[in-house]
């Protein structure tokens, strides 16, 4: 697993309903595109992963999986200096995806 530097950050993030994916741009000129799907499934949340799994990082598998569905209306907003919190079709907000995690999740990055 890498680790981020800290004088990474990010630039931009694009939601894209069409594609259904999340796409996350840093200051060091990566890009890290999520399916949608896949990142409702990381959700980091005690209520999502568990007690004990909510600071591990998810499988990557659950990337590559099939969506199970269409995500139409996710609200992004800034946690802070701390990350994203992402507020879902389904009204689940509850998991903050750091920004740490974020990049370390980074499908093509694994
Ligand atoms: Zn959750
Ligand atoms: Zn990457």
């Amino acid at each position: 697993m890498s680790s981020t530097p800290d004088t990474v950050t990010c630039l931009r993030v694009t939601v894209n309903r069409e594609r259904q994916t999340f796409h996350i741009q840093w200051s060091d000129n990566h890009d890290c595109v999520f399916p949608l799907d896949g990142l409702r499934r990381a959700c980091p949340c005690a209520g999502c992963q568990g007690h004990e799994k909510m600071h591990e990082l998810p499988d990557p598998e659950i990337f590559q999986l099939p969506a199970l569905m269409r995500w139409e209306n996710v609200k992004v907003e800034v946690a802070g200096s701390v990350g994203l919190r992402l507020t879902w079709d389904d009204g689940h907000n509850s998991g903050i995806f750091t920004w740490e995690r974020l990049r370390a999740m980074c499908p093509c990055c694994r």
